[in-house]
């Protein structure tokens, strides 16, 4: 049942609550690194300048692909895929299981649909009234269908998803380079510390928080880039590995996997100079992706014009 709108508002508002602690903790990152470090404590101009020139780097690339991941909309299955009015009436009247199955699976014989539900069916969205494409799935916070759905992330209160898995992939290395950018400087500072050879108690705190927090978060985004490194090699996204998608042969859990060079270019494209950037470079549309047992010796894929993947030669 749809909640009430006021309850739609502060669930919305809770939402942002995430989001907005790990901004102020980037800001007082900054503010800590630059101000208490780098300016107070540091003596020597050389290693300040330096300090500051890497500092920079790694927290503009970090920002932009936090940004550009935060930003990013989910993208929703095209029209296609939605029922049409009469389709809708004839799906609505039938009260039978197996007639309504019927109906969809008639309609998705010209949509490029591999998937299926645990019992065989086409897979269908009864919120957005419409044929799920092979790895779409519905997420309840954003209420629509997100194209290649990875996970809702509440930590940046969006979907990751096919528009914005490359952006969460480099903001995961680009936050993890930041975290270990500041271990590595402040930790001989931090050091000193320890010792007791540095005076001011403020600036002391501040080192201290640094140090500790990042290392933190470091070890974190560790775990997590290794896991979606796995995910991206094994073309499986987080959803997937925890339920295998279903064909209408059964379960196959390596379905999407056509090799590792293959797989890496479906989310980062083919144009290296675009890989360490956070703009848009996957290949195809998130409608269709390239099928394991379809991709024979004589056969590769092919995007046809409505940017959907198609099969050339035999298709086993
Ligand atoms: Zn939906
Ligand atoms: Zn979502």
């Amino acid at each position: 049942m749809p909640l009430p709108a006021c309850l739609r508002g502060c669930a919305r508002l809770l939402y942002c609550i995430p989001v907005t602690i790990i901004i102020m903790v980037v800001m007082w990152s900054y503010y800590a690194y630059v101000v208490h470090f780098c300016w107070i404590l540091l003596t020597c101009a050389t290693q300040r300048v330096v300090f500051l020139c890497l500092f920079h780097m790694c927290f503009g690339m970090f920002s932009w692909s936090f940004w550009k991941t935060l930003s990013t909309p989910p993208s929703s299955p095209s029209v296609e895929f939605q029922l049409s009015s009469s389709d809708s009436l004839l799906y609505e009247q039938e009260h039978g299981g197996k007639e309504k199955s019927q109906i969809l699976l008639e309609i998705s014989q010209k949509l490029p649909v591999h998937t299926r539900t645990a019992a065989r069916a086409i897979r269908f969205c009864h919120h957005c009234q419409l044929i799920k494409p092979d790895r779409c799935h519905h997420c309840s916070v954003c209420q629509m269908c997100v194209l290649k759905m990875d996970h809702h992330c509440p930590w940046l209160n969006n979907c990751i998803g096919f528009s914005n898995y490359k952006f969460f992939m480099l903001f995961l290395l680009y936050s993890l380079l930041y975290c270990l950018l500041i271990v590595t400087t402040v930790t001989p500072t931090f050091i000193q510390l320890w010792l007791g050879k540095l005076f001011d108690s403020c600036v002391k705190l501040h080192v201290l928080f640094l140090t500790l927090v990042s290392g933190m978060f470091a070890v974190t985004l560790c775990f997590l880039l290794f896991f979606h490194i796995w995910l991206l090699t094994s073309n499986k996204t987080t959803l997937e590995w925890l339920s295998v998608p279903f064909f209408a042969d059964g379960p196959a859990s390596e379905a999407f996997d056509v090799g590792v060079q293959a797989n890496f270019l479906q989310v980062f494209g083919k144009k290296k100079s675009l890989w360490p950037l956070p703009v848009s470079s996957s290949q195809g549309d998130g409608h269709s992706f390239p099928l394991r047992w379809q991709m024979s010796s004589h056969s590769h894929s092919v995007m046809n014009g409505n940017g959907h993947y198609a099969m050339e030669g035999s298709v086993g």
